[in-house]
């Protein structure tokens, strides 16, 4: 079943098993992704493992993502605790866990030090993805006395969420810089940055991967997850900034007014497009999979209607990390995107680049879009080095498909995430003006193409140094 739209599928428990893997990767699944929230290095290393071996066994292009937890703030409590609607109950700022004694009232503490001197009367503190909810009546510096609107159990290590308050902590905590080494060390192809609230954020991320490295290309793409008020404040920055960015729908619905999520998703996906960066729909898309066998009508729906908004990749979380069904998941997932991608509905046209990204080169893609929606080719060709003209020509969402050669592994990598690209992996040594023909000839191999066919080639920059940029049609 060849589709377009990239499945990206959370690594976990429910998944760790090599068979089970590989029946993922025959349904559809193109990325991994790995929650660095969960999981052991050795455990996440075994994963990384068993990814490459059946990459190469199954030869299908998979990219590895590593997610970094960022800052999120957690419970911490010694035992369950239940709350009802209308209680007071304090929340203790974590700088508090040795002294703070108090037992005249029910309390929790948060496990970050010094995140609550900014937070004032009114503000909302939600744990559990929103499901308790509190009312901030005072700070007390040491503490916040609040009132219960929504009740339930409290537990530790819980998510808490506290919307529109700046907190003013590191968006990468000690803990991600750890795991940041091993991404960097696994060599691992993107990384997921939780929480950004500014393009600094990711020009603070590019800084340390230097640091480490000291290589600014053939390092993982950086996808920012916009799941913060700020992060929707600075869309425009973020995007320009980054590789690629993640909805991602669970934090966004909590830190953002949730009618709005489906709004604020085609702006987001709208605003990648301009910009020709990879965008990740993520979080509960078929949510009810982790219990049952089959999704409900309206998860069906969300995932047609990513694929029709034109998202490069639909995301698993705990469907297939955790859940009873993960191959069922992906396989879900991979018909109800064929059935749209065969449909008129995800054919309308996307809107033009942004100004900053016009250019002459940007013009030459546009041409070899043009060229083979008026003469019917069956495929653009294409090398791309960086990636670049990959984004370029992906962005457009053409009927024809999408080749692609280069002669650099991580390059190839990234385009496990492009909408439609199909990657051809050359080595180093290889003539670098040969690739487009090599690359037609495996195509015809693997029957994505045949004699007769027409295709559009587009060559790219500064091939042997040389400006060479070129666009034609070439009969097979
Ligand atoms: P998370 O990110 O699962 O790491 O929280 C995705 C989201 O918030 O939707
Ligand atoms: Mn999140």
């Amino acid at each position: 079943m060849q589709t377009k739209t990239r499945i990206v599928a959370t690594l976990g428990p429910a998944s760790e098993k090599k068979d089970i893997l590989k029946q993922m990767i025959k349904n559809g699944m193109r990325i991994a992704r790995l929650n660095f929230s969960h999981g052991s290095y050795i455990w996440h290393r075994k994963a990384i493992k068993n990814i490459r071996e059946l990459a190469k066994e199954l030869n299908v292009n998979i990219g590895i993502l590593g997610d970094l937890q960022g800052p999120r703030i957690r419970v911490q409590i010694a035992e369950d605790l239940k709350i009802e609607r209308g209680e007071k109950i304090l929340v203790v700022d974590g700088s508090q866990k040795k002294t703070f004694q108090r037992f005249d009232r029910p309390f929790f503490f948060l496990d970050y030090p010094h995140i609550i001197k900014n937070i004032r009367k009114d503000s909302e503190i939600l744990i559990e993805d929103g499901l308790i909810s509190l009312k901030v009546l005072e700070n007390r510096k040491e503490y916040l006395v609040t009132k219960v609107i929504d009740g339930g159990i409290i537990r530790n290590h819980k998510g808490v969420n506290i919307p529109g308050v700046d907190l003013n902590i590191d968006v990468i905590t000690q803990k991600d810089k750890k795991d940041l080494d091993f991404i960097l060390k696994e060599k691992l192809d993107f990384i997921a940055l939780s929480f950004v609230s500014s393009s600094e954020d990711i020009q603070y991320l590019k800084q340390l991967i230097f640091k480490k490295t000291k290589k600014r290309e053939n390092v993982p793409w950086i996808i920012a997850k916009i799941e913060r008020q700020q992060a929707i404040t600075n869309l425009g920055e973020i995007l320009d900034e980054a590789d690629g960015v993640m909805v991602a729908r669970g934090d966004l619905g909590i830190e953002m007014d949730e009618n709005k999520l489906a709004v604020l998703q085609k702006r987001i996906i709208a605003e990648s497009l301009k910009r020709a960066k990879p965008v990740i729909v993520a979080t509960q898309m078929l949510d009810s999979m982790i219990r049952n066998p089959r999704p409900t009508r309206a998860e069906v729906s969300d995932v047609s209607n990513a694929v029709i908004d034109h998202t490069d990749a639909v995301m698993l979380s705990g469907e297939s990390a955790s859940g009873k069904y993960p191959v069922e998941s992906v396989s879900t997932m991979q018909k109800i995107i064929y059935s749209t991608e065969k449909s008129i509905w995800d054919d309308e046209k996307v809107k033009p680049l942004s100004i900053k990204l016009q250019s002459e080169y940007s013009v030459l893609a546009r041409s070899a879009y043009e060229l083979a929606e008026s003469f019917s080719a069956k495929a653009i060709v294409v090398i791309s080095l960086s990636g670049f003209t990959a984004r370029l020509i992906s962005h457009f969402r053409p009927q024809q498909k999408i080749l692609v050669a280069t002669n650099r592994r991580k390059t190839f990598h990234y385009f496990s995430l492009l909408w439609g690209v199909e990657a051809y992996l050359f080595k180093k040594k290889e003539k670098l003006d040969l690739l487009i023909d090599k690359t037609i000839k495996l195509a015809l191999k693997e029957k994505l193409l045949k004699e007769g066919d027409k295709v559009v080639v587009l060559i790219g920059r500064n091939i042997k140094g040389k400006k060479m940029r070129l666009v034609g049609v070439k009969y097979i």
